[in-house]
């Protein structure tokens, strides 16, 4: 059969892994030989207007945990993986150039810088006459499959969902290419190394004690997250009692690191669920999961169809910017220390691990913006740089509904923490983690120290405003009704 390249590079992204990977299967078979490569980009290393890297250190280690991983997959496969530094518009190109490559391939992206990426390569590889072919990764729904075009995607997730349920079909995945075909070793004589976390200006993440769960990056730990919650420790079918919980690894499935880098592909756990469903049970927990994955790819799209909006302060609402911008009070609430103890407890728990919970995210964000009034596009920028699981259109996607400049009305909601803790830290076990100095107040209690009266605040030796914050913000009683 002739190939319609002599050779082609294969241009990993948000895609680090070798099964399920369209882009890897198609160079294979459109190619005579295969160039895989990565390229570090030190603009996703940068500093923030707010002062703090747009990749933080645990997402950095999971980044080079798994390309190191991917790296080894491609040898057992017969490759190499090139490793670059620099902007991939221009070394990825030079890399095409210089091998004679024929075509680059890699997955779409839809947020804006990754697009501008895309397109001047696309552009300058025109130029060189090299061609380049994109493929859609990354959702469990491929896009050219959803009833509707995307620009008339709805606004509301229940209806996105019940469409997509009833029209589409989710595609098989791919396996793994059996070989790839790599240029002779003369001709390829430096690969490159993976670069050191200090390059970048960060530390290594110290491991905290508290930590939930080790996140080592990689396709191969990412299928072993599979093989463990799901066959293991046989927890899928209870994920829907649990997934709302706070403390250990094993509340939820801790997938998102990995879905994130594309170590994993949604498709592969929708065929794992259907087999557990056969294998094991089938329930409203095992649906759940696919439906959380919907969320997922609903994000995906939403972004899709917006563009930059999704960034804005306005969000896709176009809405006013009334939002305060209070550096110290945005400070306190960084650092766990706005006196609000189910707030605090969550942010360092992300200040430590870079990882928290949906319950959390969805608490801690509503207090920035519906309790402190604070540019909810703070709150995601902090987010994109701690979170080690931290996807474009999920993060931004989540915060702007919260924040109520999404187009879901209902999304638009307002937390109240301390009915929150009532229903998911009814003993304040969770602060106890991680408010240490908050540790001797025993039940409930915690959640509140402002109640306790003076004597017995000294008692148990805590003074608000020296031993814990003062809370920034008075909170709603238990009883009121929002
Ligand atoms: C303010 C805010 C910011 C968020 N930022 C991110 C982010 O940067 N990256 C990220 O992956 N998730 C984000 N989420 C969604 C959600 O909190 C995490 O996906 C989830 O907590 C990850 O844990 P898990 O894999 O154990 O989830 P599980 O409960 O086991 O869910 C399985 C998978 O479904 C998907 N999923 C679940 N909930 C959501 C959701 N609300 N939106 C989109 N996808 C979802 C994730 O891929 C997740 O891995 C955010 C949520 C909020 C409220």
């Amino acid at each position: 059969m002739g190939m319609k390249y002599n050779r082609v590079l294969v241009w990993f992204r948000n895609d680090l892994r070798v099964r399920d990977n369209e882009v890897l299967v198609k160079a294979t078979l459109s190619a005579k030989e295969v160039i895989p490569v990565y390229c570090f980009d030190p603009r996703t290393f940068e500093s923030t207007n707010l002062g703090f890297p747009k990749t933080g250190s645990f997402r950095a280690k999971f980044l080079l945990e798994s390309v190191a991983d991917l790296r080894k997959s491609l040898r057992k496969l017969g490759a190499y993986l090139i490793i670059l530094q620099g902007k991939p518009e221009e070394e990825v190109l030079s890399l095409a150039v210089k091998h004679q490559a024929q075509a680059i391939f890699y997955s779409e992206e839809v947020t804006s810088e990754e697009r501008n990426v895309d397109k001047s390569l696309e552009k300058s590889a025109w130029a060189q006459g090299i061609a380049t072919e994109t493929y859609w990764q990354s959702t469990l729904y491929h896009v050219d499959d959803l009833p509707f075009p995307v620009t008339q995607t709805p606004e509301v997730f229940t209806q996105y969902r019940k469409e997509v349920e009833k029209m589409s079909s989710i595609r098989s995945s791919f396996p793994i290419p059996f070989k790839l075909n790599f240029p002779g070793k003369d001709e390829i004589t430096s690969v490159g190394e993976l670069p050191d976390l200090s390059i970048y200006g960060l530390e290594e993440p110290k491991p905290d004690r508290r930590r939930l769960m080790e996140f080592i990056g990689g396709e191969s730990s990412g299928l072993g997250r599979i093989q463990s919650y799901f066959w293991e420790k046989d927890l899928l079918k209870t994920y829907k009692e649990t997934r709302n919980g706070l403390i250990g690894a094993d509340y939820s499935s801790k997938f998102s690191p990995s879905l994130s880098l594309g170590c994993i592909s949604p498709r592969m756990i929708f065929e794992e669920v259907k087999r557990y469903e056969k294998e094991r049970k089938k329930n409203e927990s095992t649906y759940w999961l696919i439906f959380e994955l919907i969320w997922r790819d609903y994000f995906r799209i939403i972004c899709k169809k917006h563009g930059d909006k999704i960034f804005q302060i306005g969000g896709i609402k176009n809405q006013e910017d009334s939002w305060s911008r209070d550096k110290s009070q945005f400070e306190a609430w960084v650092a766990g220390m706005t006196g609000v103890p189910f707030v605090d407890a969550n942010m360092r728990e992300l200040n430590a691990t870079g990882f928290m919970s949906n319950r959390g995210r969805q608490i801690v964000a509503s207090f920035l913006v519906n309790d402190l009034g604070i540019d909810w596009t703070w709150g995601a920028s902090y987010f994109e740089s701690q979170l080690i699981d931290y996807d474009v259109c999920s993060n931004w996607g989540n915060w702007m509904y919260v924040g109520g400049v999404g187009n879901d009305p209902r999304e638009n909601r307002y937390f109240n923490i301390l009915r929150q803790a009532k229903n998911y830290d009814r003993n304040g076990e969770y602060i106890r983690i991680w408010i240490p100095e908050l540790h001797a107040i025993k039940g409930f209690d915690i959640h509140q120290p402002w109640e306790l009266s003076t004597a017995n605040m000294r008692s148990l030796k805590i003074q608000l405003g020296h031993t814990y914050p003062q809370p920034l913000r008075k909170i709603p009683t238990l009883e009121k009704s929002y």
